[in-house]
């Protein structure tokens, strides 16, 4: 098995997601617990329903800009960050408080 192939090849919709949570998410939804569980639940589930976008990382800086000022694109990353927020919410992967 050769990984090293494997390992340049990646979703581009990763940063993408994670840059629309710190941008447009973060400030603008007070979250009810933002621990590192809770915030990475929110977008590993994003991610899980959002079709990926492969890329090698040769291609993958051109690319994902592509994408990020995609607006049909931004307009599904935000819908299922919000969806996956509620979900999250109401449904944390642990206790309150730990
Ligand atoms: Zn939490």
């Amino acid at each position: 098995m050769e990984f090293a192939k494997a390992s340049s090849i990646f979703n581009a919709m990763e940063p993408i997601v994670v840059s629309f949570f710190e941008e447009h998410i973060l400030p603008n939804y007070p979250l009810k617990c933002n621990c590192e569980k809770c915030t990475t639940d929110i977008i590993v589930l994003t991610l899980n329903h959002l079709k990926p976008k492969y890329t090698s990382t040769q291609a993958g800086q051109a690319y994902i800009k592509a994408l990020y000022m995609n607006t049909q694109l931004q307009s599904d990353i935000l819908q299922e960050l919000t969806r996956s927020l509620q979900v999250v919410e109401s449904n944390p992967q642990h206790r309150p408080g730990e």
